[in-house]
């Protein structure tokens, strides 16, 4: 780096070009240090030197494929289509259908060699009207509160209810008014699963969350319960609403008119699949997951069209090379991740007996700016990933070569994790700012980074080219009890 550093004007990239190319052609060439000493050329004249045409085979391909994701002008019809046309879409809803079938037909499109679709048996959960007012006996009559259901509440319909304040909602703070709860709304800021088991038990009516966001938004969420429906009505209104409530609580009883309307069936949704085969080792498989599926209170724009749009635009640009990595390439979109990750839980449970055969899957949610690469407890492939950082064909991206071996919990890659298989990422920032629309009606095509995308695709597209035509396996497997390890770890 230092040397690199030190050179100064025209020798500067052709310089930077040679030990780029050589570190990764160490790390990624057929034959290891032999291919790099082969990698060594004639000198060119200086100027010809920088140009991408001059790069080797190997090295030019993955150059074009990076370019080819950096200036995708896709993107913008695929987010158009994705989140404006479509916008929300809950898994086993009619729009949840709609993006099932947009996404076939964009995999089609990208001319993967088989693009097919697999059945997620779920239980499908539909919001309907919500409205909460100040029940008639008060002065206050025909207020109307901002409500939305929890994902997997039932509905609530009743009238003239008296709301209670938990405050931040700790179950001992129920049980201390578990008398005044029978019957009532409970107010609160956080809602676990022990409270909506004892909020039922004591027969409160519903609980109420009181969101943390300013700016009258409500956050999409999953009622914390073992199985659907939730034992009692879980609501939300917003911050705004819920001081109003608590500051009409120091003056005296509230009571509320509730009518939440949800609904509740046994139906079905898709995970969408499309693979490119590999040239040597097709039944070997570089995964590119996403979630399809979104939050219906907003248009699923950051969450999780940018995951979306970064795995089309990867293949898309591995398959547009037209050339093929030894092992294949598959691309899976995943149904109802926001319901409980059941269509990645789905796949695992379906492909469990050629798991073994997934060499490393990247899970793409909430795609923001990407600075670097992450594999969740996998050091092995550091060589590899740290290599490409440096790669004249991501030069632009201004990577970190440092690998990231965490990573959270609760999105599709946990059951490929809790599975043994190795769970790669490209770590990406989304600013604070843009956070703050995660789940809310707020999370609208104007938030994304459709930049930030491209360059998410262009690195995922360069690291599965480079794991999937490795002469042999980057990453392996973990067994239960290393898995339980590093679950333990990384505190899931
Ligand atoms: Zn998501």
């Amino acid at each position: 780096m230092e040397a690199r550093e030190g050179r100064r004007g025209p020798l500067r990239p052709s310089f930077r070009l040679v030990v780029c190319c050589a570190a990764i052609a160490l790390a990624l060439a057929p034959g290891g240090a032999a291919a790099a000493i082969q990698a060594t050329r004639p000198r060119m004249p200086a100027p010809l030197q920088a140009l991408p045409g001059q790069l080797e085979p190997r090295d030019s391909l993955l150059a074009a494929i990076a370019a080819r994701a950096i200036a995708s002008e896709r993107v913008v019809s695929l987010a158009l289509g994705l989140v404006d046309s479509i916008g929300a879409r809950l898994s086993g809803t009619p729009a949840g259908a709609r993006a099932e079938t947009w996404a076939l037909a964009q995999l089609s499109d990208v001319g993967l060699d088989s693009v097919w679709a697999e059945p997620v048996p779920l239980r499908v959960w539909e919001r309907g009207p919500a409205d909460i007012t100040v029940a008639s006996a008060s002065a206050l009559a025909g207020r109307r509160i901002r409500v939305a259901a929890y994902g997997y509440s039932p509905p609530a319909h009743r009238l003239n209810v008296p709301l209670v304040d938990l405050g931040r909602g700790d179950p001992a703070a129920l049980r201390r008014v578990r008398q005044s709860a029978s019957g009532s709304i409970l107010l609160c800021d956080v809602v676990v699963e022990e409270l909506v088991q004892e909020a039922a038990a004591a027969g409160a009516v519903a609980l109420l969350r009181v969101s943390m966001e300013p700016g009258t938004l409500i956050q999409g969420r999953m009622a914390p319960a073992a199985r659907p429906p939730a034992p009692l009505p879980v609501l939300a209104t917003t911050l705004e609403d819920g001081l109003w409530l608590r500051r009409q609580l120091a003056y005296g009883e509230v009571r509320l008119d509730v009518n939440v309307q949800t609904s509740l069936r046994d139906g079905e949704a898709r995970n969408i699949i499309g693979e490119w085969r590999g040239r040597a080792a097709p039944d070997e498989v570089v995964l590119l997951g996403a979630h399809l599926d979104s939050w219906d209170l907003g248009a699923g724009a950051l969450d999780n069209a940018s995951g979306v749009l970064t795995a089309l635009e990867a293949v898309r640009s591995v398959v547009e090379s037209g050339r093929r990595p030894r092992r294949s390439i598959r691309v899976v979109l995943f149904a109802a991740e926001e319901l409980g990750l059941v269509g990645s839980r789905a796949y695992v449970a379906r492909h469990a007996p050629s798991l073994a055969r997934i060499v490393a899957m990247f899970n793409f949610d909430m795609v923001g700016r990407p600075d670097g690469y992450g594999a969740t407890g996998h050091a092995e492939g550091d060589t590899l990933l740290a290599g490409l950082t440096r790669h004249p064909s991501l030069e632009s991206l201004a990577l970190s070569p440092e690998v990231d071996h965490g990573g959270g919990a609760g999105s599709d890659h946990q059951p490929f994790v809790l599975a043994g298989v190795p769970a790669l990422y490209v770590r990406t920032s989304l600013a604070p700012e843009t956070l703050r629309w995660y789940h809310n009606a707020g999370d609208t095509l104007d938030k994304m980074d459709l930049d930030g995308v491209r360059r998410a695709a262009a690195a995922a597209a360069v690291a599965a080219w480079a794991i999937a035509d490795a002469p042999g396996r980057v990453f392996r497997h973990l067994g239960e009890k290393e898995t339980r390890e590093l679950v333990r770890r990384l505190r899931w």
